[in-house]
């Protein structure tokens, strides 16, 4: 309508959510602000320097199983340096030693129990079990069951604990046995009714990847995934978006301006960047935040959600080590490796051996030198508690020596304080979300309830599925019907 002001968007979060719905209400046309807590942009995507290397401190790589990251990617002009990682390939360490890790596979799920790499880790019974599943009856209409639940019913335990809790711990941080297979394997046990079995269906997820080594079905960004969230902040600045640091949302209510017309206000108080806090109106609000954060938030506005709060996820530390190491040149487990829960005298999960997997981390570090990240921290035990006496290193100084330790014996060389030119912990607070079972049908009460308030929408992770292949699309899609639904409401 010719005159008509802009409608306002407030946006509540600057993680990738938050600016990727933050771009798709400005290309609807909204006013858009984004209001960020904190003083950076990205969320669980940033840097760290550790021995002059500026290094991915949080996610470091998405999954290509869809366009959807490369689409933003190539909209913000960082096609060129979207990069597969080197092809080695993963390992995983199991009680009775290393293995590679298959190289088809969805989770740790084997496409076929007979891959070489496949009968290497599970033995020939745990293969002939596995195959068990091609003649199985498929039923798919069981809700809310466990990943655990889902592998072992189909495939066995072998396939559980050596291959899949492996994996999930390294990416979930998580028992496979408290974690929704409808959240963490999107499709899978639709796609299973589909084609028979589960081999069958991981088979068809893994699609054009098929055939590559494990961990080739994700790319990284040359110079780190970061670059993404500066690429985005500058292509917002460029649309007219209002980026503010440094704002706390704390309540999100209800008002009526001048004219009479209901509008949300959004009131922030100075968050740990020190900026102004204030109160927003706007016609539109996103809340990109946590799930336990964003169900807080919307407690007012929307007083039917109590009672349908996500359990937060766990915190996941992360330690960086940049050493002096030539013998890691020939990459001695690939581009990492991935702990089973149930090995002992091990406390990380998992292990990125960066320089490896990365040619742009390896041309920087130079010749001889070497970046591993080790990760810490599970939520919950292995099922029915078969390592109770796990340890877990808790401040920076025993993190450093776990990983020092845990990076020798991953490695399979002796690594001493000597020969580390820097080293850095990040610690993740809650930001994993946690898919327990039954978290789908939670993320629908709480998308339902939110939709019946016009203009409101929650995007994020622990609404989406855990990394960028799932949030971005959900974000863009949250957007977009947001946008729409104001059309109609104005033509209404
Ligand atoms: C250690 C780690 C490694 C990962 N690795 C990968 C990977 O390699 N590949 C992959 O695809 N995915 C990975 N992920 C997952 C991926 O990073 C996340 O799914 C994604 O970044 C989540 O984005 P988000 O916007 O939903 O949430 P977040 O990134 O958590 O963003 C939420 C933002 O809201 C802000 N905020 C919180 N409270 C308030 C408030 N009251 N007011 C204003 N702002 C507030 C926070 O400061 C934050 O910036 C990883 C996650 C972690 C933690």
């Amino acid at each position: 309508m010719p005159g008509r002001e802009p409608a306002r968007a407030v946006v509540v979060g600057g993680g990738i959510s938050g600016l990727v719905a933050a771009l798709e209400l400005r290309r609807a046309g909204l006013e858009v602000t984004v209001l960020e807590a904190t003083d950076r942009w990205g969320g669980c995507i940033g840097e760290h320097e550790v021995a002059g290397l500026t290094l991915d401190s949080g996610a470091e790589s998405f999954a290509t199983r869809t366009d959807a990251v490369r689409t933003l990617v190539d909209a913000i002009g960082l096609s060129r340096d979207i990069i597969p990682p080197h092809p080695s390939g993963a390992w995983v360490l199991l009680p009775d030693g290393a293995e590679e890790l298959p190289k088809t596979g969805v989770l740790g799920i084997p496409a076929n129990p007979w891959d070489r790499e496949v009968r290497s880790a599970l033995g020939l019974w745990g293969s002939l079990r596995a195959s068990l599943d091609r003649w199985l009856p498929v039923r798919t209409h069981r809700a809310h069951q466990s990943v655990a639940q889902f592998v072992r019913a189909r495939m066995g335990r072998r396939v559980l604990d050596r291959l899949v809790a492996p994996v999930v711990g390294g990416v979930h941080s998580a028992d496979p046995a408290l974690l929704d297979v409808d959240m963490v394997a999107p499709g899978l046990r639709q796609l299973m009714g589909e084609k028979g079995s589960l081999a069958a269906a991981v088979a068809a997820q893994r699609g054009a990847s098929r055939g590559t080594k494990a961990g080739s079905a994700v790319a990284g960004i040359r110079g780190g995934l970061h670059r993404i969230i500066g690429a985005l902040v500058d292509r917002l600045q460029r649309e007219g978006v209002r980026l503010r640091l440094g704002e706390r949302v704390e309540r999100l209510e209800r008002t009526t301006d001048d004219a009479g017309r209901s509008l949300w206000r959004v009131g922030s108080t100075p968050g740990t960047a020190g900026g102004s806090g204030g109160a927003y109106d706007a016609e539109v609000v996103v809340v990109a935040l946590g799930g336990p954060a964003a169900v807080e938030l919307l407690s007012d506005a929307v007083p039917e959600l109590a009672g349908h709060e996500p359990i937060p996820g766990p915190e996941v530390k992360l330690v960086t080590l940049v050493i002096d190491c030539p013998a890691l040149d020939a990459r001695p487990r690939g581009t990492g490796i991935l702990v089973a829960p149930q090995v002992p005298g091990v406390a990380a999960k998992a292990l990125t051996h960066a320089s490896a997997k990365w040619e742009w981390v390896q041309a920087a570090a130079g010749p001889g030198i070497h970046v591993v990240r080790l990760s810490y921290g599970r939520a919950g035990e292995p099922d029915g508690g078969e390592n109770p006496e796990r340890w877990e290193p808790e401040s920076d100084d025993e993190l450093f020596e776990a990983a020092l330790g845990d990076a020798s014996t991953l490695l399979g060389v002796v690594l001493t304080p000597q020969d580390v030119l820097g080293w850095d912990v990040v610690r993740w607070e809650g930001s994993l979300p946690f898919a327990a079972v039954g978290h789908r049908d939670r993320v629908s009460a709480i998308r339902s309830l939110v939709a019946a308030r016009p203009g409101l929408a929650v995007v994020g992770g622990w609404a989406a599925g855990n990394g960028l292949a799932a949030v971005i699309p959900d974000a863009r899609a949250q957007a977009i019907a947001l946008a729409a639904s104001l059309g109609r409401e104005a033509n209404g």
